[in-house]
């Protein structure tokens, strides 16, 4: 099954763009995934096509319309036309902040329709009539949703099968399981004073399973205490449930 992805864009040139080389461009030659860029002002009414006018109640900067976002978003359904509704994602710092666990439901399903924002956003109107689910991907501003939607994707097209090499490189990463992942060391085995730890040396597969779920333990805790916090939260509660 191919994974369909459309972008709505101003600037549909910026697709593939780092999309199109690597594991993601090898996966779109074949075939694995498909992408469509949507030039957002071909759905504007207006001989300027215009996207964009002045935010209502006043201040800064320009709002995507509503009606020009409906039809373009409208198109992209039909273009996509699948037997599964394809989800439609907005790219917002006001969104819910991207998760591993979401990019894994998304790559299982039929594909994704993204709509870029620029300039102050869009009119929160749109959100409610078309169904549209508000994505950010951290707490940080972009000055438009292509880079956004660019990481989206790559997230999501990783995960679709065939196109990662170990099929084990997928569910080891980090966040997979709730946690960092360990580190990582390769040759030589010093380097300016520095020695890889002894464990990984050993070729005994069990101490090095423990030491590396250890260290991502360890990890977690002291780089992110939310991720640990949430991960022993579940645990606990899974145990209280298993009695
Ligand atoms: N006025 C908006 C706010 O303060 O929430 C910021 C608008 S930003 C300058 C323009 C566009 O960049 C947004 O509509 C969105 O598509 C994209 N963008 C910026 N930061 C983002 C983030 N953290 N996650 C997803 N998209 C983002």
């Amino acid at each position: 099954m191919t994974f369909r992805a459309a972008v709505i864009t101003l600037y549909p040139d910026m697709f593939p763009g780092p999309l199109g080389v690597s594991l993601a461009g090898r996966a779109r030659e074949e075939g694995k995934w498909s992408l469509e860029a949507i030039q957002l002002r071909d759905f504007a009414a207006d001989k300027h096509r215009t996207v964009d006018d002045t935010p209502a109640g006043g201040g800064a900067g320009m709002v995507l319309r509503a009606d020009v976002l409906a039809r373009a978003i409208d198109h992209a359904r039909a273009v996509m036309g699948d037997s599964k509704p394809i989800p439609v994602l907005a790219m917002t710092p006001r969104g819910r902040p991207l998760t591993q666990a979401r990019v894994r439901e998304l790559a299982q399903g039929p594909g994704v329709i993204v709509v870029c924002g620029r300039f102050e956003g869009f009119d929160e109107r749109i959100f409610a009539a078309r169904e549209v689910e508000e994505v950010s991907i951290g707490d940080i501003v972009l000055s438009g949703g292509e880079p956004a939607a660019l990481m989206l994707l790559d997230a999501c097209i990783r995960l679709l099968p065939g196109v990662m090499g170990a099929p084990s490189s997928g569910t080891e990463e980090s966040f997979e399981n709730g946690l960092l992942e360990y580190p990582h060391y390769t040759r030589p085995a010093e380097w300016e004073g520095r020695t890889i730890p002894e464990v990984l040396r050993s070729g005994d597969h069990a101490k090095i399973a423990a030491w590396r779920k250890l260290q991502s333990e360890v990890d977690t805790r002291l780089r992110r205490p939310d991720l640990w916090e949430r991960h022993e939260g579940a645990r606990v509660q899974s145990a209280s449930g298993a009695r």
